[in-house]
């Protein structure tokens, strides 16, 4: 954790258990607060909001699990992880409370080695959280309800640590989480854009934190060719465009062209290249922790683009073609994730070449060759609707298994989080 101590919240109504899991977390160096039911717990979290919530099933005045529902109900506490304990090992409630958001189901005798390993791995587990996925233009609506309309925006996070990968339409739902996640406290937060295109930094006029006094914002992207990025960025808030200036945002900004291809901001190491897509436009490697994630959307393959280079028709071309492919290989190479650019099928590919996207069947090909583990189908096409999207994801989980390899394939679903946790490692304590 980066500022001071964790603080998890206990709601517990039996004395015993309350005593001792404060006892064991004090002892490990986190700061609790402990109330004895869920009512107390809501408002104990509201008003605090902690790190975490270690709550019990059945707590008087408020069920567990409708203490889960409250907080997922409200905007500064939705995104706190809760870990469950339960007398009742019934393997419905430990599901029920995994789908309703529970980062962990602990059955009561349990031992102090198994809480503490929960403990750590809901607070310092990275997470990567999907806040817009589609590529080109918002496309809100019936058609896209599953899957999602907003533009690219996403983040990573480890406990109070947080990134945030590009400003599309998704930033603006995001900015108002955080901000009501802050309960008053100022925030400072870090952004990477991978280049200005529209669909790509939209959300930030809308940005709420950036409007708030005493919040800090960093933002770090590409340089432009003709205008620095911070040139561009206040452009499309001209007031031909937009009522507020760039210049009227309260919070103190921050904007920095990325000259450097590694860079670390906070504890984010971070890898760049530029990538194969009209005007300047970078892709990312983010190392967390023993965790890696690469954010690589707007992009096309050399080879089918380089005149001569598909199929070996020249030589040369070709060559180079796949050198420059290499490139984004390497630094997609052993990724935990792959927010892969797969923005088109084969049919759409034949009258959009040139246009600075993947055919899905391409990203799942450099997953394979990258040996990822696994790849988030990103930067979903306006044109396709979620059954579109289930046929892509369908597709190009039978490409990978065809190809016999274990990369597991997904689609990224606005609002989602994935998890980058270590199997083994819960496994082992367990057992
Ligand atoms: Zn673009």
């Amino acid at each position: 954790m980066t500022a001071g101590r964790a603080r998890v919240l206990v709601v517990e109504d039996e004395q015993t258990v309350r005593e001792l899991v404060t006892l064991c977390l004090t002892k490990a160096g986190y700061e609790v607060e402990a109330v004895v039911d869920g009512q107390a717990g809501y408002e104990a979290a509201t008003k605090r909001r902690p790190d975490l919530i270690v709550s019990d099933l059945l707590t008087p005045r408020m069920h567990g699990y409708e203490l889960i529902q409250q907080l997922r109900a409200t905007a500064g506490t939705r995104r706190v992880p809760v870990i469950v304990l339960s007398g009742k090992a019934y393997p419905a409630d430990q599901r029920k409370a995994i789908e309703m958001g529970a980062s962990a189901f602990l059955a009561k005798p349990f031992r102090e080695v198994q809480l503490l390993a929960a403990v750590d791995r809901a607070l310092n587990t990275p997470r990567v959280h999907f806040w817009g996925v589609r590529g080109s233009i918002a496309t809100p609506g019936r058609d896209t309800v599953r899957y999602g309309g907003n533009t690219p925006c996403v983040t990573v996070e480890r406990g109070r640590d947080l990134l945030i990968l590009d400003a599309g339409t998704g930033l603006r739902p995001l900015g108002v989480a955080l901000q009501a996640e802050a309960n008053g406290n100022p925030l400072n937060l870090k952004m990477l854009i991978t280049h200005t295109h529209w669909d790509h930094i939209q959300g930030f006029p809308f940005f709420v934190p950036a409007y708030v006094p005493g919040n800090k914002l960093e933002i770090h992207g590409p340089p432009s060719l003709d205008e620095p990025l911070e040139k561009v960025l206040r452009g499309q808030m001209d007031q031909e465009y937009f009522p507020v200036a760039l210049g009227d945002m309260a919070a103190e900004l921050e904007v920095h062209e990325v000259r450097e291809p590694d860079f670390e901001l906070g504890p984010f190491k971070v890898q760049s290249m530029y990538v194969n897509h009209p005007g300047v436009t970078m892709a990312y490697r983010v190392s967390i922790g023993d965790k890696v994630i690469t954010y690589a959307t707007d992009t096309e393959p050399y080879r089918r683009l380089v005149p001569g280079a598909e199929g070996g028709k020249d030589k040369e071309a070709a060559k180079y073609a796949s050198r420059r492919d290499e490139m984004l290989q390497d630094l997609v190479a052993e990724s935990d994730l792959y927010i892969a650019d797969s923005q088109y099928s084969p049919k759409d590919y034949e009258t959009k070449r040139g246009w600075g996207h993947t055919c899905y069947r391409d990203a799942i090909e450099l997953a394979i060759k990258a040996n990822v583990k696994r790849i988030a189908l990103f930067s979903h096409d306006p044109m396709h609707d979620d059954d579109a999207i289930d046929r892509k994801l369908a597709e190009c989980k039978d490409m990978a298994m065809a190809a016999g390899g274990d990369v597991e394939v997904i689609a990224s679903i606005e609002g989602e989080s994935i998890e980058l946790y270590d199997e083994s490692a819960i496994a082992a304590v367990a057992s």
